[in-house]
């Protein structure tokens, strides 16, 4: 009886048919809805966030369970090229690695025990939108090879929901230091056998401590395999305050990352970035026009988390031999990427300019200025 409860509600979720005409239904970010790909049926988001819930930082590991990818209808590729794990459709014909542009990947067979996703925000951007914005980004630029508009193939843009970690901590911070503060005395001196007068700069310290409190909400941590903390905070911020309780049918169509970054390690990731952030907090405290010796010493508590997937659009490409990659946001459209550059049109550009000197040296060597 209770096997047969879960096929139904696992029967649900992967197949979806469209109440019109039966065929299957996949989640489109255009309307931002659950839509029929036949007959046009669309049904909306529902936007309910109340199961988003902060989860106990030291009871992670209580918080993982079994995991089948095969139940929400994808399989997972591992690959042999850049090492991400990445879910796409069951019945995906050609399959490649959307963080590296592989086609070295291998069918996981996947028995792993997961802390499940508490909260996703779909996609809003779609893929003409994404198609539309890299055509922009690569045309974009004097530096670049021309070659290189042709060579981008769209068919390297994977629209892929990436896991993250959001922590939050209680923090209360002691600092001290020294604040510096800049005051200037005129000096008399003689240069070459003249009497000048100079003014010289000069710091007075001042000894300074003082504490702070701060809560720190929802540090954004990537637990992505195949991409960086630095790289996707290019594209950040997203928007967290539109995240919606998770559900596997908005990931219909669109490929997943599976979580390599683990819940612990994820932290001590955070744990950095909210000390950068004390830091400078503290700094700001200290005041002065410089500052030195200055020795924080935090303590964190209250430590939460949440397991979250975020909307991302990736394209790798290769460029004599390297490889380039480049991010859109699902959620706001921000764009970054790397681009190759053409040294040749950097040495026409030297060229011209040493020409347009020379030019203008001989000009006044000729005496035209005069
Ligand atoms: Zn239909
Ligand atoms: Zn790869």
């Amino acid at each position: 009886m209770e096997i047969q409860k879960e096929e139904q509600f696992l029967e649900d979720i992967v197949r979806v048919p469209c109440p019109s005409c039966g065929s299957q239904l996949l989640y489109t970010a255009k309307g931002r809805s659950l839509k029929c790909q036949h007959c046009g049926y669309a049904e909306s988001v529902n936007n309910a966030n109340d199961k988003i819930v902060e989860q106990n930082l030291s009871e992670a590991a209580n918080k993982v369970v079994d995991f089948v990818p095969e139940e929400i209808g994808k399989k997972v590729f591992d690959c042999n090229n850049c090492g991400a794990k990445f879910m796409v459709e069951h019945d995906k014909v050609k399959v490649n690695c959307g963080f590296c542009g592989s086609s070295n990947v291998n069918l996981e067979a996947y028995q792993h025990n997961y802390i499940q996703p508490i909260g996703i925000v779909p996609f809003y951007i779609s893929r003409d939108e994404a198609e539309k914005q890299f055509v922009e980004w690569i045309s974009r630029g004097w530096f670049h090879p021309n070659s290189l508009k042709k060579l981008a193939k769209l068919d390297g843009l994977h629209g892929i929901y990436i896991p993250f970690w959001t922590y939050d901590a209680q923090t209360v911070s002691d600092w001290q230091g020294e604040a510096g503060f800049y005051y200037y005395e005129t000096k008399t001196l003689r240069v070459n056998g003249k009497m000048q007068t100079q003014q010289v700069r000069k710091t007075r310290w001042v000894y300074r401590s003082g504490n702070l409190n701060h809560f720190f909400d929802d540090v954004l941590v990537v637990a992505s395999g195949g991409l960086e903390q630095r790289e996707v905070q290019k594209v950040m911020p997203y928007k967290l305050d539109e995240l919606v309780n998770f559900d596997a049918r908005l990931m219909l169509g669109w490929e997943s990352e599976v979580y390599k970054l683990e819940v612990d390690k994820g932290y001590q990731v955070a744990d950095s970035i909210m000390d950068d952030r004390i830091r400078n907090m503290c700094s700001a405290q200290l005041g002065g026009d410089t500052q030195r010796n200055l020795k924080v010493h935090s303590n964190k508590s209250d430590q939460t988390f949440k397991h979250i997937i975020l909307p991302l659009w990736i394209c790798s490409y290769n460029y004599n031999g390297k490889s380039f990659r480049f991010l859109i946001n699902g959620q706001t459209g921000k764009v970054n990427g790397q681009k190759p550059i053409s040294w040749i049109k950097i040495a026409i550009l030297v060229f011209a300019f040493v020409l347009f000197i020379a030019g203008v040296v001989w000009l006044r060597e000729s005496g035209v200025f005069r």
